[in-house]
């Protein structure tokens, strides 16, 4: 019987060490739940690094047994492959790379070879998992590499790669000393998904500029094989939110969060801390707001969640103190006894708070300067049950590609910006409901179950084409 292995950096849950031993609990990201149907039927395995650092042999087999009995194999690295593949390679190279910040692109051979190293550890973790009849689904930026080692040892395998992240143009590939080969480590997959046809056509265009490899209609032809590239943009368990945002207990969050707020219009922001998703031109566009309409001061406040991430890179920590800063400023600027004009927090929510703050917001303001996807934007569109509320969206986020009833800016437009919160802010009821049930109908249908049905699908549409033409 054929299994599918689904493999990436971080395994589907949260491992702690106690006093007992280790303990796991299942996390709640939408890869996980969307993956959930797949990796738990019979025999199928989530390949991973558990989140925490286990060196002596006896704990790590421990480690193993326990979760092999939820259906995970673990792949644990080291303190330095964690600082040079982790932080190194992937956060500190590819992301910024990825996501049009090359100026924040560091370019050290060592964490090239350690990035090397760990694709090769996965690859041989695979290995002794995989039959030759099984199925190999690679995720992320953390594993690009690891397609083509794999299809090296087996020539056959049905191998699929998915990049959660935006794939960017040529002109920022070639930057990288290592375009090339991290551009023939995907292709060893039989299918390469993206969430547009934008990131699916800058890869086309990098492998035609910088591996000489041409393609028609998204294959691309290698010297041995045909390789498919194509759009999947992932969705969310539309379901879970909906339910979430419907329940007694998101009600009562919200209304407590209500009475403290009094009647104020809440504008909602929700992001990991990161220089991609545009925090700081959102704060000046909120300032601005404030200055030129007057009538908003004391009527509007913004919600902001930063959760905190990867705090450790310099560039993350200086974010946090201009963040800081500009909230200080405006704050002490505008607020009353009675109104704050922007209410910050800098930690994670807890899913029953989360679900509360989207039935209440009036306006979701989402607008990073690039994002592969943005589930939050989808997850607020879930959350509406009455269908009132206002969602302003990046236009460079992968969700605006699908989502066109929002209201979408360009984030460096700190005028258009201003423009459409006011815009938001005075939407008539009956516009609010017609762009909602457009945009819920979408983000129901293309819901992460399908998402994970359509890829698979796919790929094994191309294999029986892959054999066929053979
Ligand atoms: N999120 C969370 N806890 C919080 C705030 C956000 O788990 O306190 C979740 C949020 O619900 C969403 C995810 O974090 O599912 C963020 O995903 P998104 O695609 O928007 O951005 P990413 O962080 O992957 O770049």
């Amino acid at each position: 019987m054929s299994r599918t292995l689904i493999v990436s950096n971080r395994l589907p849950t949260k491992g702690q060490r106690t006093a007992e031993g280790f303990t796991f609990q299942p996390s709640e990201g939408s890869l996980a739940t969307g993956l959930g149907s797949v990796y738990q039927a019979d025999g199928n395995v989530w390949v991973g690094w558990p989140g925490l650092s286990v060196e002596e042999p006896a704990e790590q087999a421990q480690v193993t047994e326990q979760l092999r009995q939820d259906s995970m194999a673990p792949v644990f690295l080291t303190e330095d492959e964690i600082r040079d593949f982790y932080e190194g390679f992937s956060n500190s190279t590819l992301w910024p790379t990825f996501h049009y910040f090359s100026q924040y692109a560091t370019y050290e051979q060592a964490h090239w070879e350690a990035y090397v190293a760990v694709n090769e550890k996965f690859c041989r973790a695979v290995l002794e998992l995989a039959g030759p009849e099984d199925t190999v689904w690679v995720h992320d930026y953390q594993l690009l590499l690891l397609p083509e080692m794999l299809r090296q040892q087996r020539p056959e395998a049905t191998i699929g790669f998915f990049l959660h992240i935006p794939f960017p143009s040529y002109e920022l590939v070639r930057v990288l000393p290592w375009g090339a080969q991290l551009l023939r480590g995907m292709l060893g997959a039989d299918l390469i998904g993206f969430h547009t046809f934008g990131y699916m056509h800058h890869f086309l265009s990098a492998v035609s500029q910088l591996l000489g490899l041409p393609s028609h209609n998204g294959q691309v032809e290698t010297r041995t094989r045909t390789v498919l590239a194509d759009a999947f943009p992932m969705g969310i368990d539309y379901g879970r939110y909906a339910e979430a945002a419907a329940s007694e207990a998101a009600r009562q969050h919200a209304r407590t969060y209500r009475q403290a707020l009094g009647h104020t219009r809440i504008v909602l922001s929700i992001d990991r801390l990161d220089y991609s998703k545009g925090i700081a031109q959102r704060l000046r566009a909120f300032e601005l707001l404030l200055q030129r309409y007057p009538e908003w001061r004391g009527r509007v406040s913004l919600l902001m969640l930063v959760v905190p991430s990867r705090d450790q890179v310099a560039q993350y920590a200086a974010l946090k103190e201009e963040i800081d800063e500009l909230v200080g400023r405006i704050n002490a600027q505008y607020s009353n006894i009675a109104w704050n004009p922007i209410h910050y927090f800098y930690r994670s929510f807890p899913p029953g708070e989360l679900a509360a703050l989207y039935r209440l917001a009036d306006v979701a303001l989402v607008t990073p300067v690039r994002d592969g996807m943005n589930l939050v934007a989808k997850e607020f569109i879930a959350s509406k049950t009455d269908q009132r509320g206002v969602l302003i969206l990046s236009e460079r986020a992968g969700a605006a590609q699908e989502l066109a009833d929002a209201l979408l800016i360009n984030p460096t437009d700190t005028g258009q910006l201003v423009e459409a919160l006011h815009e938001a802010l005075h939407m008539p009821v009956e516009e609010q409901q017609t762009r909602m049930a457009a945009l819920q109908a979408l983000v129901q249908q293309y819901d992460v179950f399908a998402w994970t049905r359509l890829f698979l699908d796919r790929l094994t549409y191309s294999k029986i084409k892959q054999q066929t033409l053979a």
